[in-house]
């Protein structure tokens, strides 16, 4: 399992969700094999970008970045799921369900080789129904004989298809244009799609059963915002917002929470990719535990996702009222041993049955805003790093001894850092260098990250 400030975390891609807000988000959607990926690569004019992407959850929805006429965007790309676990239509349609909903337009891509498929119309349907613009791309347009095939495209009702062939690029201007037409121009700050300065948003996440419905309507119980339409918030059925301590937060996807959803075959998938499009969404979250139960693996994954979503963590123990002596002695060696990963974050023990420590909730989550928002001032840093390697050099490695010249804060939400090195910086070092800043500058609640760039 990477832990967040070592080399797992990947400093440029957190960097972009954290601070190029502006950037408009595309959608990427389509039945397999239409040539997502293909014209993905073609937009961004790499080869290899997804060729790289490793399958797994959280980190499935790709971001990249693309430029077409200095306009900046972002692309997701909502393929490469695995796709044999539950049954096509159904995944299709979960990945492009998720991708639509947190983007601002939509690329829809049809192979007009083969023609529009039942898959395709219900995709359609899909789209029509988030109310977002929309791109028709006829791909798989190789030469002109295709243009006709594309033409046929006209009946989805999507407006004009764009005749494009992702292979060779044929298409490819005109397809940007029209999509950057659809695009919204983004001078305002946002982050996750939201605009900056609207209620905090936290997403409640944790396997089933462990309390989420029951603490968010503890929580909700008596201070549940009637009015949707605080200004600076966006309308989303699926959110809700809820008046704790005073201010107005909003938790992500309480629809998902509040469902209860079967145990069917799947069902831990969909929860999984639920739970990464709310962190997605979300500045914070806040993992429920059962203090109850041992530690389940799927408790660790999910500790591993808000993690790597480079988002606040608060840790709640819920259930409290059940432990007993023997219970709480093992508690507490599972903290030690098993949450070391999220070593940083608050804890707080609750009870959603009792209320217990409820009041514990909005100051955990505040402390963790604060020190995900953290910056140090250049000048600052390098004092304390200068201390740092004085006192604590690096060992000599091969007659030579590496040291960190200097350093910046590269961003914020979470923390990046970037040090300059005259040489390798072995691992240890970098968790000891980690362990120091967290000692001197707090970062309660926040992952961070270092990246150490050597200087020849
Ligand atoms: P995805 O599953 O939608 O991401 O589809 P891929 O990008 O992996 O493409 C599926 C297959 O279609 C691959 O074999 C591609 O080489 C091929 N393909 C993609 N775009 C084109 C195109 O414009 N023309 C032709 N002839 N083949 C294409
Ligand atoms: P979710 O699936 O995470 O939303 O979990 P629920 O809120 O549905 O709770 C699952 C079960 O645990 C229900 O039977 C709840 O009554 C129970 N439960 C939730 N919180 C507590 C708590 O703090 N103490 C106890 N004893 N039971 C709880």
């Amino acid at each position: 399992m990477a832990l967040a400030a070592e080399e797992g975390f990947d400093a440029e891609e957190i960097g972009d969700l954290s601070e190029a807000g502006p950037m408009p988000v595309l959608a990427v959607v389509g039945r397999p094999n239409v040539g997502k990926s293909t014209l993905v690569n073609r937009i961004i004019g790499r080869r290899e970008a997804v060729v790289e992407d490793k399958p797994g959850v959280t980190r499935d929805r790709v971001q990249y970045e693309a430029t077409w006429n200095g306009r900046r965007f972002r692309l997701v790309d909502t393929g490469g799921w695995e796709i044999d676990v539950f049954g096509l239509d159904a995944m299709v349609a979960a990945q492009a369900e998720l991708g639509i909903q947190t983007s601002d337009a939509v690329l829809f891509v049809v192979d007009a080789t083969v023609g529009a498929t039942d898959t395709d119309e219900a995709l359609v349907k899909l789209i029509r129904k988030s109310g977002k613009p929309v791109v028709l791309c006829a791909n798989k347009v190789d030469g002109l004989s295709g243009e006709a095939d594309a033409a046929m495209l006209w009946s989805l009702g999507l407006g004009e298809p764009y005749p494009v062939s992702a292979l060779h690029g044929r298409g490819s201007g005109d397809l940007l244009d029209a999509i950057l037409d659809k695009l919204p121009p983004a001078p305002e700050q946002t982050f996750g799609g939201e605009p900056l300065g609207g209620p905090r948003r936290v997403a409640l996440i944790g396997r089933p059963n462990v309390g989420k419905s029951s603490l968010l309507n503890k929580v909700a119980k008596e201070d549940r915002v009637v009015v949707n339409e605080l200004a600076g918030t966006t309308r989303d059925p699926v959110d809700e917002l809820i008046e704790l301590g005073g201010k107005t937060w909003k938790f992500i996807d309480t629809a998902g929470i509040r469902r209860r959803v079967h145990q069917t075959a799947g069902a831990d998938f969909y929860a999984s990719l639920r739970t990464s499009a709310a962190l997605e969404k979300a500045e914070v979250a806040v993992v429920l535990i059962d203090a109850s139960e041992t530690l389940a693996e799927q408790d660790t994954r999910i500790i591993s996702m808000a993690v790597e979503s480079g988002r606040a963590v608060v840790v709640a123990y819920n259930k409290w009222d059940q432990l007993d002596e023997e219970r709480r002695y093992y508690l507490e060696r599972e903290i030690e041993q098993d949450l070391v990963q999220v070593q940083w974050a608050p804890r707080v023990n609750v009870s959603a049955l009792t209320g217990r420590h409820m009041e514990k909730l909005v100051p955990a989550i505040e402390t963790a805003l604060e020190g995900w928002e953290t910056r140090i001032p250049t000048a600052r840093l390098n004092a304390f790093l200068g201390e740092l390697v004085a006192a604590h050099p690096h060992p000599v490695r091969g007659g030579k001894q590496p040291r960190i010249l200097f350093g910046t804060q590269a961003g914020a939400k979470p923390p990046r850092f970037v040090l300059f090195a005259s040489g390798f910086i072995e691992a240890g070092y970098r968790r000891f260098v980690e362990r120091r800043l967290r000692e001197e500058f707090g970062f309660v609640g926040t992952p961070i990250s270092i990246s150490v760039r050597v200087r020849e």
